[in-house]
C-alpha cells in the first residue's frame, strides 16, 4: 500500500491498510460524511497553573460508516488539498460555538473557553470574518469565550490580510492563541503586529523538556517572549507531573496534554474535569 503517487491520496493509507483513493474520491468521501453527520468534535481540557480546568481544545474526528473514528492526522491535510476543509471548518465552527452555548447553562462549565483550530486555506477566504460573526449571531455563543488557533506555519502568506481578519475578529470579541510555536519561522516584528492572546508550545519542545537541555531553552524563551508581549502561555502535549513541574517553574502559564485529560466527546470531559476540580 506504498503506491500513492501524484493523484492519490495518503488517506486511510498506510495506517488503516486500504485502497490507496483519488483525490476526486476523497473529497465526495468526505463531503458524503458531512451529510451522514460522521463528524464529531472531541474536547481536550485546558489547565491553569492552579489545577483549574479553563476550557477545552476542539479536535475533530470521523466516525467513518466503515473504518471507525479517524485521527485528523489522516485527513485535514487531505481535506486541506481539496477545499474541503472549508466545508468541513465552518461545520466545525457551528458544531464548537454549539458547545458554547450549552457550556454557558451548567455553572461549572460556564466560563469555559473553546478553542478552534482554524487552517490556513479558511483565513484566506475573504468570507471568514463574516463566517466566524455569523457562526456566533446564529448559535447565540459568547464570543469572548471563542478562542481561535492560527499555526506558525500559516502566516508565511498574506500577513497583511491576516491581520486585517484577524483585527475585525478581534472586535467580536474572539481571542487568537498560535499553536505548534516554535516549529515554524514567523518573525518577531511579525508576531508584536498580530493582535494574539495566546502562544502555545509545541508538543515537540515539551515532549523532552526534562532530558534535552535545548528543548528546556526553547520552552522558557517562548515563556519570556510571550510575558514580554502580554500574551499567555500554554504548553501542549504535557503527559507528566514532572513536565508540568518544570514548566511551571519556567512561569508558564496554563497546560494541555494526557496527563490531565485525552481528547474526549463534551460529555466524558465533564465528569472528568468535575473530579479534577475535587483535589
Ligand atoms: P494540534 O492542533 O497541534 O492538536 C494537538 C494534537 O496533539 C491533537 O492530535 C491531540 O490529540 C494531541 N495530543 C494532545 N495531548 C497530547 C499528549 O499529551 N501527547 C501527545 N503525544 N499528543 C497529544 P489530534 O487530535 O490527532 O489532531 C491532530 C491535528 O489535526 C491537530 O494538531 C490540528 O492541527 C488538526 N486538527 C484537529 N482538529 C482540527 C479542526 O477542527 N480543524 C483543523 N483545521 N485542524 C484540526
Ligand atoms: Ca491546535
Ligand atoms: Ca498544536
Ligand atoms: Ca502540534
Amino acid at each position: 500500500a506504498k503506491a500513492a503517487g501524484r493523484n492519490t491520496a495518503r488517506f486511510f493509507d498506510p495506517v488503516m491498510q486500504a485502497a490507496v483513493t483519488t483525490h476526486a474520491e476523497l473529497a465526495k468521501e468526505i463531503r458524503l460524511g458531512l451529510q451522514r453527520h460522521e463528524f464529531v468534535l472531541h474536547y481536550q481540557v485546558q489547565i491553569d497553573g492552579q489545577g483549574r480546568c479553563t476550557g477545552a481544545e476542539a479536535l475533530v474526528r470521523w466516525n467513518h460508516r466503515v473504518r471507525g473514528l479517524v485521527s485528523p492526522a489522516h485527513f485535514i491535510p487531505l481535506a486541506e488539498e481539496t477545499g474541503m476543509i472549508l466545508p468541513l471548518g465552518e461545520w466545525v465552527m457551528e458544531s464548537a460555538c454549539q458547545q458554547l452555548v450549552e457550556w454557558s447553562r451548567n455553572p461549572m462549565t460556564a466560563h469555559w473557553t473553546l478553542a478552534v483550530n482554524v487552517s490556513a486555506s479558511q483565513l484566506a477566504q475573504p468570507e471568514f470574518v463574516a463566517s466566524v460573526r455569523e457562526a456566533l449571531q446564529r448559535s447565540g455563543a459568547p464570543a469572548g469565550q471563542l478562542k481561535l488557533e492560527l499555526t506558525e506555519s500559516m502566516l508565511v502568506d498574506d500577513v497583511e490580510d491576516i491581520i486585517v481578519k484577524m483585527m475585525a475578529i478581534k472586535e467580536l470579541g474572539v481571542s487568537f492563541s498560535l499553536d505548534d510555536f516554535g516549529t515554524g519561522y514567523s518573525s518577531l516584528s511579525y508576531l508584536k503586529r498580530l493582535p494574539l492572546s495566546q502562544l502555545k508550545i509545541d508538543q515537540s519542545f515539551v515532549r523532552d523538556v526534562l532530558t534535552d537541555p535545548s528543548d528546556a531553552v526553547i520552552a522558557r524563551t517562548v515563556v519570556a517572549l510571550g510575558q514580554s508581549l502580554g500574551l499567555t502561555v500554554i504548553a501542549e502535549g504535557v503527559e507528566t507531573a514532572e513536565q508540568r513541574d518544570a514548566l511551571a517553574a519556567m512561569q508558564c502559564d496554563a497546560f494541555q496534554g494526557y496527563y490531565f485529560g485525552r481528547p474526549a466527546p463534551a460529555d466524558a470531559l465533564i465528569l472528568s474535569a468535575g473530579t479534577q476540580n475535587l483535589n
